[in-house]
């Protein structure tokens, strides 16, 4: 622990294998130097700290070397290399625009350009921060970079790739620097740790990173700081304090609480994590996170993605087997809409509070998911009869349509002929319509007694064939008249129906927002088309569309789409001027 050397300048890379987290361009940069096919003009972008400096002068001292290599590497023993490593080179400029923006200084850096290298075969010229060159400075560059002396290459780096003028992007081969992965970050910081001898927990490693948000040189910065504070002992508990990051443990006892509809204790934990200094906000943008990561954990697959060490990986596994799908897109809905509302709340601890108790009624047995098979009672939606009460019961003859297995015949209910169609429906005996069935919970405040006497509903079957393009257009017509529903409408407008089965029809969806508006409100939905297309026996099923599942980023028409759906107007406009994406 003596003399402590800042690690990131102990630890910069000195060859490109050595540089974390951008295998590919390094690779691309070695072969480029060995086939000898050098540009005069390179720019990287990326976020700050991901190694776009470290890359440019390893670069400059690679290209220089006097005997690199088979591999493409430099030999970091020749002269030129050895001045590279002592930082004595004068092959390599670095201009710091950051600083330097002005005319004046580019006029310089020109003049150092005409003149040739002394050893070795280039001169590098990296100016950082590109972006921040004056517009009269950029200009006068321009002339030099049109027309480079052989000898010269420049390197242009910069943080911000969308302020570099197109006649500058078109001059440059252009390198993307990414973010480094947390597991790249945790697995160098273990190394740096064992070289320095320092004691490191993984947990606490993994806050780190995800505190450094992809730059290593910012990890390595906090790690330093964290190995001062501790002497030298990384715990996790140590790191958390340190870094005010709150305890994922709160998490945990909130998640709990909540699947526990424990509004009392849901409250005291976040008096508690309240009182330790945290602002409202952050807790709640962080159960937000906490939830997106438990629904990471319901598949193996995804839980990949979840970025964290084994062992705390698996307790969200755990914890994610207790929740179900439905509850937790709810859950990070409602905590999603709190952390929109944060801003402009004016008692923003009553709003953080009123999350937490909306969260527990998730569960409650009255709302919530967990208790929807207890059926509850609704009006009679198709019923020209009178309805009657009857107890409940789950036998099989009274299930709803829904619960028959699986393996009964579709056909049994779908007759081929007309004829058939006419003895169906008056031969079979009427079945009761459940709010699960459709998909609903009805918020019981006040309908208490009647959910426990849990009355049967009576209806009439309908059985009527129908033609997908009819179903279409009832599905249609039902989107057009929604006037406050606009999320609906528009979602309803661009995912049509599918009929897959005589009665099964399916609706393919972008995100999980499309599939979980459509279930909201698939009774209306349901009971909309069933007695439109005189048909008690019509399903919906909705699914995610498996492209969408896969990738995050959206192609230009899916972002309009997108669009159309937050905004009214935009659909209005593409539909009165007959606008197409091209
Ligand atoms: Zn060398």
């Amino acid at each position: 622990m003596d003399n402590y050397i800042v690690s990131a300048r102990k630890y910069r890379p000195m060859t490109f294998n050595s540089v974390v987290g951008q295998r590919a361009l390094t690779t691309t940069l070695k072969n480029a130097i060995a086939s000898g096919k050098l540009a005069h003009a390179y720019l990287f972008c990326g976020p700050r700290g991901v190694g776009k400096t470290t890359c440019a002068r390893i670069f400059a001292k690679t290209i220089n070397c006097l005997s690199p290599a088979a591999d493409g590497e430099a030999c970091n023993q020749c002269e030129s290399c050895i001045a590279f490593n002592e930082q004595r080179s004068f092959n390599i400029h670095e201009l710091d625009a950051a600083s330097n923006n002005s005319v004046d200084d580019i006029r310089s850096l020109i003049e150092q350009v005409r003149i040739p290298p002394q050893i070795g075969k280039y001169k590098v010229y990296i100016i950082d921060e590109v972006h921040m060159l004056s517009q009269a400075a950029f200009n006068a560059f321009l002339k030099t970079l049109e027309e480079p002396p052989h000898h010269a290459i420049f390197i242009l780096a910069t943080t911000e790739k969308h302020k570099i003028l197109p006649t500058i992007l078109s001059r440059c081969q252009i390198y993307d620097f990414s973010r480094i992965t947390i597991k790249d970050t945790v697995e160098h910081l273990q190394y740096v740790a064992s070289q320095e001898n320092v004691q490191t927990e993984p947990e606490a490693l993994n806050v780190l990173a995800q505190k450094a948000d992809g730059g290593m040189r910012d990890a390595l910065s906090i790690f330093d700081q964290v190995v001062s504070f501790t002497g030298g002992n990384v715990t996790y508990k140590a790191v958390i304090e340190n870094l005010n990051v709150l305890d994922y443990e709160y998490y945990f006892r909130l998640t709990d609480c909540i699947l526990a509809n424990n509004v009392v204790d849901g409250l005291l934990i976040l008096n508690e994590i309240l009182s330790k200094g945290f602002d409202g906000n952050n807790v709640i943008t962080g159960i937000a996170s906490h939830f997106r990561d438990l629904l990471l954990c319901k598949d193996p697959k995804t839980a990949e993605l979840f970025e964290v060490g084994a062992s705390i990986r698996d307790r969200y596994i755990e914890t994610a087997r207790k929740c179900n799908n439905e509850f937790l897109y709810k859950a990070i809905d409602i905590v999603n809409e709190s952390d929109l509302n944060y801003r402009l709340s004016r008692n923003k601890r009553l709003l953080s509070d009123l999350t937490v108790i909306r969260l527990c009624q998730l569960s409650s047995p009255q709302t919530g998911l967990e208790d929807q098979k207890k059926k509850q009672v609704i009006d009679p939606i198709f019923s020209k009869q009178e309805a009657k009460q009857a107890p409940a019961t789950n036998q099989p003859v009274t299930l709803p349509q829904n619960s028959r297995p699986a393996t009964a015949p579709v056909t049994r209910n779908i007759p081929s002929t007309p004829q058939a169609a006419g003895n169906t429906t008056t031969a079979s005996a009427p079945k009761p319509i459940y709010p699960g069935e459709l998909g609903i919970s009805i918020s019981a405040f006040g309908q208490k007694k009647e959910v426990e006497a849990k009355v049967e509903e009576k209806v009439e079957s309908l059985n009527e064939r129908f033609s997908p393009l009819q179903l279409i257009n009832e599905w249609k017509t039902f989107a057009e008249a929604l006037t406050e529903e606009h999320h609906l409408k528009n979602t309803m407008l661009n995912c049509l129906p599918n009929l897959i089965e005589n009665t099964l029809f399916e609706v393919v969806v972008n995100n999980p927002v499309q599939e979980q508006r459509l279930l909201e409100h698939r009774m209306d939905i349901l009971v909309k088309l069933r007695t439109q297309l005189r048909n008690t026996h019509i399903k919906m099923q909705v699914r995610i569309s498996e492209d969408n599942e896969k990738k995050l980023a959206f192609t230009p028409a899916e972002k309009f789409n997108l669009m159309m759906e937050e905004n009214e107007s935009l659909r209005r406009l593409k539909d009165e001027f007959g606008l197409e994406l091209s």
